[in-house]
């Protein structure tokens, strides 16, 4: 880094503002370029050629390491907390994941923007075209403040501004479009002014207000602890993996289903197709809806209402019922299975699909995931790390919890009989008393006793952590006679 000297003017970051919205508006103040400013305040090297072209500019952005932030606030009059606060940095792990090693959002991390941003032309009429850094969150789609729909691209070149970094060699006029014209020799600016384009006007007791509240007031708690979470609260960013694999599941298998989520002017965006031009300066296309961040903030709010939706309702097994009516075939069938696993995902959204699978599955599948359950789960998984507070356990009082109570297997009834922790005691605790581990397992007239499975799938094989904690197949429902018999130790008068 080069040496920095302080400016002659300081220029106070608006709330929320982007760090290269500031810089701009900060030389604009200057009547010099963005270049000279950034040298100034010893973000560029001094002999730079083409910043714009070598992605450093978005890279600061990104990310400033802690020398570049004393810098800055030296310079610039900022503190080091604000010069962060300017970064995408401030979102890691809430909404999206950093890459700390190349300074760049990871795309493929639940819906992660790596470039380019949407905008309220309101606020930038209303703020002298200063820029939010929350309008390059891929879940940014709506601004509450003026409830219009964020605007993707400009109308006059179809480009997603600040999609490639903005020249650092001329003058940039705040709140216009700062893409190369296409066709222009030399090459000049588009211009275009953005106050002056047309938003849509959404309801604000509308289901895509709604939605965009919720998320925000996720991002900002860092936690969701609304509908299916409340029982089970899960960090932002585990929130984030969840919508995007309902969206993926929404809408690759039933996208003309979704239209009664959002107004009809919503819906025609979303089905508009991307205008050739714009296509061709978009490095990523959508062959896989929902994977990565729409290009659109109207799919995205679809998306997001639609997700929200099931994720509201009040546990698991509701929101099980609501993607089910959702995405059921006419045939009755669903169309999805039980071994498919999303990267990114929480327990509450495992919990989700199996209880969407549940009336599709075997009895026996039914206790294995334990559908019955308020959270069903595969086994070995837990939506929240074992409280080990309370210390060791007594193994006798232990087993006492984990053995079903006496009642015969016949009648038991999926719907009302929830199988319970049923976990085999430690093996030096079955030693002591002579048991095998077959004699604690279920024992169910004309079918095999569960044995370890050398060739079981790997997510389930991975879930195993040792003999003692196999899964109990087949029902899973110990034999209540014979088995506390034997374990339950001898009468105090037969002691020797
Ligand atoms: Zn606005
Ligand atoms: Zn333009």
């Amino acid at each position: 880094m080069t040496r920095a000297r302080t400016l002659p003017i300081r220029l106070a970051p608006h709330s929320g503002e982007a760090l290269d919205s500031w810089w701009e508006a900060v030389a604009h103040r200057l009547g010099a370029s963005t270049g000279d400013v950034l040298k100034s305040i010893g973000l560029l090297p001094r002999g730079a050629s083409r910043p714009a072209d070598s992605g450093i500019l978005g890279r600061l952005v990104t990310l400033l390491d802690t020398d570049q932030a004393a810098t800055l606030a030296w310079s610039a009059g900022v503190t080091e907390a604000e010069a962060h606060a300017m970064t995408l940095a401030r979102y890691d792990r809430r909404v999206h994941v950093v890459d700390p090693q190349r300074r760049r959002v990871a795309a493929r991390h639940v819906w992660g923007r790596a470039r380019g941003s949407r905008y309220c032309p309101a606020c930038l009429t209303e703020n002298g075209g200063r820029w939010l850094l929350r309008w390059r969150l891929g879940w940014s789609f709506v601004c509450l403040d003026h409830q219009l729909l964020l605007v993707d691209a400009c109308p006059r070149c179809s480009r997603i501004p600040r999609h490639f970094q903005a020249t650092t060699r001329h003058p940039l006029a705040p709140g216009r479009c700062h893409s190369p014209s296409e066709k222009d020799s030399p090459p000049t600016r588009c211009g275009q002014p953005f106050e002056d384009v047309p938003a849509l006007t959404l309801a604000v007791q509308g289901p895509v207000i709604a939605a965009q509240k919720l998320i925000e007031e996720a991002i900002s708690r860092g936690r969701a602890d609304f509908g299916v979470y409340q029982d089970h609260p899960q960090p932002s960013l585990a929130l984030f993996g969840d919508l995007r694999a309902l969206a993926c599941i929404l809408l690759r298998r039933v996208p003309e289903r979704l239209a009664g989520f959002v107004p009809p002017e919503i819906l025609a965006l979303h089905q508009q197709p991307v205008p050739k031009k714009r296509r061709s300066f978009d490095p990523v296309e959508e062959t896989r809806p929902g994977r990565l961040a729409p290009q659109r903030a109207a799919t995205a709010a679809l998306a997001a209402s639609a997700t929200l939706h099931i994720l509201e309702q009040g546990d698991a097994h509701q929101a099980g019922a609501a993607l089910r009516h959702l995405i059921r075939d006419a045939d009755g069938s669903i169309p999805l299975k039980v071994g498919l696993r999303w990267a990114h995902t929480s327990p509450v959204f495992d919990a989700v699909h199996l209880a969407t699978l549940a009336p599709h599955l075997s009895h026996s599948d039914q206790l294995r995931y334990r559908t019955a359950d308020r959270l069903p789960r595969r086994p070995g998984s837990s939506a929240a790390p074992p409280d080990h507070s309370a210390g060791p356990r007594d193994p006798d009082a232990a087993l006492a919890s984990m053995v079903r109570p006496a009642e015969p297997f016949e009648r038991c009834s999926v719907a009302h009989h929830p199988p319970g922790p049923v976990v085999l005691p430690p093996a030096h605790w079955r030693r002591e008393r002579g048991l095998h581990h077959s004699d604690l397992a279920p024992s169910i007239p004309g079918r095999r006793q569960a044995r370890p499975t050398h060739g079981a799938p790997a997510h389930e094989a991975g879930a195993l952590q040792g003999h003692q904690r196999r899964p109990v197949r087949a029902g899973g429902l110990p034999r209540p006679r014979g088995i506390t018999d034997r374990l339950r130790p001898p009468p105090r008068d037969r002691l020797p």
